[in-house]
């Protein structure tokens, strides 16, 4: 990782870059690709889910790369339609067969699916493969409050993670307060609110007094938080505009003026007290 990186550190011991890439809609065959040319910018996370169907490709991009695996942090997902004791083992095995990988650092249930009931027990299956070592580290995707407090009285283990979709206009406080609490590590997705943020006058204007871009003020907003971001591009040059960051700093009155963009309403994607998708 460059020296302009930061790393985070989570309750478990275990550390992760702060910026990652996110591979959500990048198909199988160019994953390889986006993957190799992310890792010459200097990524080493990189976020895929079984359910993007890219982690044969990924894996590709990895194992092309001839980096050093104890360099890389690779997280991957359960998918909705996996939750259950025996079920999610199967699911998890599946993944580092297509990954190519012997360990994942990063392991997470991908939303809760409350309507079906089962994340408890897939978090159970998932607390057995860190205790095995092939999950190096294990959180969770999508859950609310009262999703990670039903983890914390049935099974006493937190995850280190919890990643949440936000962004300016949707920036989830009881919940990021929550996480504080609890020393839960909030991760972004859509840190760049799915590309529906590139023409807000506050956040253009912030960009143009630091010679900047959009992009790189959302995701230094976000990193200057604590969060952990996983942008999304398949171009070598926005890879790169998103990985370099950290030379900004965005100044108080930078961050009350992002702070203000929250909107009750500014989810883009699905609620997760009522998202059940399971294909
Ligand atoms: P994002 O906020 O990263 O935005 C991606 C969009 O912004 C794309 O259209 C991309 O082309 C554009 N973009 C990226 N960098 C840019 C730049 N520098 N300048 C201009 N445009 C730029 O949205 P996302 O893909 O929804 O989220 C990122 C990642 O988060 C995903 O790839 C995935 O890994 C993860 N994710 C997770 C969940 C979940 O349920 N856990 C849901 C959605 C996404």
């Amino acid at each position: 990782m460059s020296a302009n990186q930061s790393t985070i550190s989570f309750h478990d011991g275990k550390t992760a870059p702060q910026v990652g890439m996110g591979v959500w809609q990048v198909e199988d065959d160019i994953a390889a690709s986006v993957v190799t040319t992310a890792l010459e910018i200097g990524y080493r996370s990189i976020d895929t889910a079984a359910i993007y169907g890219n982690e044969t490709g990924v894996g590709k991009g990895i194992a092309q790369s001839g980096i050093p695996r104890e360099e890389l942090f690779v997280a991957t997902k359960l998918w909705n339609d996996r939750h259950g004791h025996d079920i999610s083992k199967i699911a998890f095995n599946e993944s580092l067969e297509k990954l190519g990988l012997d360990y994942v650092d990063l392991y997470l249930i991908h939303w809760p699916a409350p309507t079906q009931g089962l994340f408890v027990e897939a978090w159970e299956s998932i607390i057995q493969l860190h205790d095995e070592g092939r999950a190096k580290s294990i959180g969770v995707s999508n859950f609310n409050i009262s999703h990670l407090q039903l983890l914390l009285d049935e099974t006493g283990v937190l995850p280190v993670v919890n990643q949440i979709e936000l962004h300016p206009n949707f920036q989830q406080l009881a919940l990021r307060d929550f996480h504080a609490e609890h020393d839960i590590i909030t991760e972004a997705w859509s840190p760049l609110g799915r590309g529906r943020l590139f023409e807000d006058p506050v956040l253009t204007s912030i960009a143009h007094k630091h010679g900047c871009t959009v992009a790189q003020v959302m995701l230094r907003w976000h990193t200057q938080l604590g969060h952990m971001v996983i942008p999304k591009s398949v171009h070598a040059s926005r890879l790169a505009e998103n990985f370099h960051v950290f030379d900004l700093m965005l100044d108080d009155g930078d961050m009350a003026a992002i702070a203000a963009l929250d909107q009750a309403d500014g989810r883009a994607g699905p609620d997760p007290d009522t998202f059940h998708l399971f294909k």
